[in-house]
């Protein structure tokens, strides 16, 4: 039994604490991410999301708790978890004064890929992340896009299981975003199991959309170094409404706080919110819509995305 419940778990989280200077940041977090699975990690500014990516990384250690990936105990199988998963943070940026194909080949020694492969495979990630006749310019000639597609070729050169995106598309024009979201795509529909975290709403329910007939991701949203909500977009919709009146308060109710402008309620139903706008006898400033991921967050961390 014990062995079947493994099976089904890439990555694991059991009672998981970090403590700085006595204050948990990450506070007793339990969750679980199945093979093949996209998953995000949502939270506002020092949630703990970085945090709990740097302890799956091996980046830091747990003050306590059990972290697994790819059946191997991240504590004491470092190397054999680490050989398991690609990560692209943006503190392990590419090296802008080597060519692109000499950050991709200094990967691959440290990894032990051995020639030809380590080519072959250089060769294949340059191809598809389109940068193949980019492989001998220098790292600091290419944009943002550009260097963020090349971390990703490179965190999959050792064929990991399991990829971790920290903010992937953070200062990215929309067009990149859009690229970089179908590699995302393309990488998890071949089987790639995926955690990332990110601040963009849209990114999430994109990324973790149901289309083409694919499962839909789950979305975890943490507040405070605790996962505070766990489920699918419409997991999340039917648990906290699925229609909302918004409601704009006057300058004496809201006062300076813009945040505070609109106040929001939510029904199960976009029907049930539309019978009660049409009780309400003074509708000014009402409107109804059905809810989205940004409510949801506003709603349970109490504060806007920034
Ligand atoms: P997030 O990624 O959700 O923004 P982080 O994991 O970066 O959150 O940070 C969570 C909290 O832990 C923040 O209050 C941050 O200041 C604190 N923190 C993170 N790293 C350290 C560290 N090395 N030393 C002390 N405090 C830290």
């Amino acid at each position: 039994m014990l062995y079947l419940y493994q099976a089904f778990r890439e990555l694991v989280l059991e009672n998981v604490f970090k403590f700085y200077k006595n204050i948990p940041v990450v506070n007793d977090l339990s969750f679980a991410i199945a093979p093949g699975e996209i998953f995000a990690l949502l939270g506002p500014n020092g949630a703990g999301k970085s945090t709990t990516i740097r302890m799956l990384t091996t980046l830091t250690k747990p003050s306590q708790g059990h972290l697994e990936v790819a059946g191997y105990d991240v504590v004491k199988q470092p190397i054999q978890a680490k050989q398991s998963i690609g990560v692209v943070l943006q503190q392990t940026s590419v090296d802008g004064d080597l060519s692109v194909w000499e950050n991709m080949e200094l990967h691959g020694r440290l990894h032990h890929i051995a020639n030809p492969q380590r080519q072959r495979l250089i060769n294949q990630w340059l191809e598809y992340v389109e940068l193949a006749d980019r492989r001998d310019d220098l790292v600091k000639t290419l944009s943002g896009g550009m260097k963020r597609r090349l971390q990703i070729a490179r965190a999959l050169l050792h064929r990991p299981q399991i990829l971790f995106l920290d903010e992937p598309t953070v200062g990215l024009d929309p067009q990149t975003r859009r690229r970089l979201w179908e590699i995302i795509r393309d990488l998890n529909k071949q089987g790639m199991t995926m955690l990332l975290t990110t601040h963009y709403m849209d990114e999430v329910e994109y990324l973790c959309g149901a289309f083409e007939g694919t499962r839909p991701g789950r979305i975890g949203i943490m507040d405070s170094g605790k996962l505070i909500t766990l489920g699918t977009l419409q997991q999340l919709r039917s648990a906290h409404g699925e229609g909302l009146v918004m409601k704009q308060l006057g300058i004496a109710e809201a006062g300076n706080d813009s945040a505070r402008r609109w106040e929001y309620l939510f029904f199960p139903s976009l029907e049930e919110a539309n019978t009660y706008l049409n009780q309400q006898p003074d509708k000014t400033g009402m409107m109804v819509r059905s809810s989205n991921l940004e409510d949801i967050f506003v709603e349970l961390t109490g504060r806007q995305l920034d």
